[in-house]
């Protein structure tokens, strides 16, 4: 089987129309008419992700993060990104990305994160502008799409039972396995409707307030946004890579649904770029 019936049957799944128009989502690397030899799911692609990808014999590696945006000039090996792009080219390795158009997926990102941390009646939090999405998604169990579940950015839902803010915080870092949270100062006591969005998600914070959720998830918020967010929500900064390391699982999921008679597996590699000292 040549590499490009994956990439077909990911692109129908993952729809590149509900990208983002700074993205750069799809196969960007490598001969997809190769015959594939396996799969390898990841995050971010990284040096480890490559060498994993070689020592496994795989010719195929999915990552949830693009390895090029606009303005790459020259593939001279200068850097950290064109080497590893020679290197995969070399080796004759494909990369396949899909990034905000599994944002914007209805079960996509977010709605994982959700489930995982045992929010329920998950809906999208901001949907797209009509008209954004001409392609609708293909339904998976992953993204099971309602009339409430439309494309577009976040998600929103809510626990079970209301539980005390120490609680729920605590259980976000144990999910997640974060050793801290950096979360605005006065608390909610209760913690029951819960905004999320997985990687950086600072565009959602006056939504998330707007639908009155009693925490935000997301990543990458500035200190200025911390104060904007006074009296209005309770921001929770969850990681970036935290944040959105679930949707290794979900891509896996989706791949071995349809080709499980093909090596596929998620890296071992944590490619985070961030530790916590
Ligand atoms: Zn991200």
């Amino acid at each position: 089987m040549q590499i490009k019936e994956i990439i077909d049957y990911l692109d129908l799944l993952y729809p590149l129309s509900l990208q983002e128009d700074y993205d750069n989502a799809g196969h960007k690397v490598g001969d997809a008419t190769q015959q594939l030899t396996g799969i390898l799911v990841t995050l971010d692609v990284t040096d480890d992700v490559i060498d994993e990808a070689l020592a496994s014999g795989f010719n195929l590696v999915v990552s949830h993060h693009p390895m090029i945006f606009a303005g790459l000039k020259s593939l001279v090996p200068t850097n950290t990104q064109t080497r590893m792009l020679n290197r995969l080219i070399k080796n004759d390795i494909c990369v396949y990305s899909a990034h905000t158009n599994l944002d914007n997926l209805p079960g996509g990102v977010s709605f994982i994160l959700g489930e995982k941390l045992g929010v329920r009646n998950l809906k999208t939090l901001k949907p797209m502008c009509p008209g954004k999405s001409k392609q609708q998604p293909v339904q998976t169990d992953a993204n099971l799409v309602t009339a409430e579940q439309q494309p577009g950015g976040g998600a929103i839902g809510e626990l079970d039972t209301p539980l005390p803010y120490r609680d729920f915080v605590e259980r976000v870092k144990r999910v997640l396995q974060l050793p801290m949270i950096k979360c605005s100062t006065n608390p909610p006591s209760d913690v029951k409707c819960v905004a999320l969005c997985g990687g950086s998600g600072s565009f959602l914070i006056d939504e998330a307030a707007r639908q009155h959720a009693d925490i935000y998830l997301t990543s990458d918020i500035k200190y200025h946004d911390y104060q904007k967010a006074v009296g209005t929500i309770h921001l929770a900064d969850i990681g970036h890579y935290e944040s959105e390391q679930f949707a290794q699982e979900l891509i896996y999921n989706d791949i071995i649904k349809k080709f499980s008679n093909f090596a596929c597996r998620i890296t071992k590699a944590k490619t985070s770029y961030i530790q916590y000292i």
